[in-house]
């Protein structure tokens, strides 16, 4: 069997860890498996470089900031392979160039677009244990570029889909996907297996488990994703394809509190107007996220919409150059709350459900967005937790079945 496993920046963190993980992957390997390893930064080291950075000038080039960036995980993969080498295994570590993982010339958030396997099946075919940085690649122009903050799930994923790998292993601090953050929501429970559509939803709802994209690359290619702690044994989740064992019709609920809603009010009644408005806030690379435009009324109607606490500011000076309405309002103290669940495209009254949790918690719900396999409520900042809870008993995920 061939494995991928990739050990997240705690799991690293210090010469203990190391050892622990280089044991870890040492059983794997004298079981008979081919074993492939991608590692982050040691701990936090990868602020530490962008709090380096910051000293020395504020706004650095974004190609000298990834050339600095992969130092991190190049410490990390080499301080492996001595480990293993340590332990009297054959271990080599390999960075982005020397494994040709091409991206994008999009610095600090490159695209993966191929990697070179020849590199690793041959150090693999010589029985060592091969250890590859994550969240590095190289452009066209050979320069280094990095993935996104993250971005090494991406890494682990990408290798496993063009190795064929049989199972591609993310370690964390975590024991897996839960149904809800433990932090916020104590009767949250370990999820045995999610489908690629639930985790891609809770990984862009800001679960912090998996890197969106290692979610979607995944998904693309069937690489059978496990996600599980480095720090015990427990069997994790499973991130695969449809048909879970488990029928449950909401799989989780997440929250993300950065979030603000812009609304626009007064607008003309016309056609083009939504255009207009997304356009310019699109040209400028502003997200948008949940939008609500009222019905009309003397030729007049409101848009509303949500993005990012950071970006709302710039969202409504652009408007305000570009745009004609009577006013607009910026508020920053709300939240959204989802939940996902691939269960819930055919089952009816689950919205209802939802509502009725938040109405009898008194939460008061300002936007609603769906999908096919979640919906998402915004609501004031402050009811976050009140509402996870709420949410979580109502679909009672405290329990397995
Ligand atoms: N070290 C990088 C980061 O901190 C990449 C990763 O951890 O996946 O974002
Ligand atoms: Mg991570």
């Amino acid at each position: 069997m061939l494995v991928v496993k990739k050990f997240g920046g705690t799991s690293v963190g210090n010469a203990e860890r190391i050892f622990n993980v280089a044991k870890r992957c040492i059983a794997d390997y004298n079981a008979g498996n081919d074993v492939v390893v991608v590692l982050s930064a040691m701990g936090k080291y990868t602020d530490v470089l962008i709090d380096m950075a910051q000293e020395i000038n504020p706004h650095p080039s974004k190609r000298e900031m990834d050339m600095l960036l992969t130092t991190g995980e190049q410490q990390s993969v080499a301080l492996m392979a001595m480990a293993m080498n340590a332990l009297g295994v054959p271990a080599v570590s390999l960075n982005a160039f020397q494994v040709q993982m091409h991206t994008t010339s999009a610095y600090g958030n490159a695209r993966l677009h191929k990697i070179d396997k020849d590199r690793i099946q041959a150090e693999l075919d010589q029985h060592k244990i091969v250890i590859v940085t994550g969240f590095q690649g190289i452009d066209k122009y050979d320069n280094y570029t990095t993935l996104g903050r993250g971005g090494s799930d991406t890494t682990a994923v990408a290798i496993a889909a063009s190795l064929h790998a049989d199972l591609c292993e993310i370690y964390t601090d975590v024991d897996g996907v839960y149904t809800a953050d433990p932090r916020k929501v104590e009767t949250a429970r370990k999820l045995d297996e999610v489908t690629y559509d639930e985790m891609l939803e809770l990984a862009t709802l800001g679960a912090g488990v998996l890197h969106n994209r290692s979610v979607e690359l995944a998904k693309k290619y069937g690489v059978t994703m496990v996600v599980r702690s480095s720090l015990n044994n427990h069997e994790g989740t499973i991130v695969k394809e449809g048909n879970k064992m488990e029928k449950m019709i909401v799989s989780g609920v997440a929250a993300d509190t950065d979030a603000a809603r812009v609304a626009v009010v007064g607008l003309k009644d016309e056609p083009g107007i939504a255009f207009k408005l997304f356009n310019n806030l699109a040209k400028k690379g502003i997200n948008i996220d949940m939008i609500l435009q009222s019905i009309g009324h003397n030729g007049k109607k409101d848009i509303s919409f949500t993005c990012t606490n950071e970006d709302a500011d710039e969202a409504k000076a652009i408007l305000t150059d570009a745009m004609d309405f009577e006013s607009i309002d910026v508020r920053k103290d709300v939240a959204k709350v989802s939940i996902v669940g691939a269960g819930m495209q055919s089952s009816a009254g689950v919205a209802a459900k939802m509502f009725e949790a938040l109405y009898d918690a008194n939460i008061n719900i300002h936007m609603i967005s769906t999908s096919e396999i979640r919906i998402t409520v915004l609501i004031n900042e402050k009811n976050t937790e009140r509402a996870m809870n709420a949410i979580h008993d109502a679909f009672d995920l405290g329990n397995a079945d």
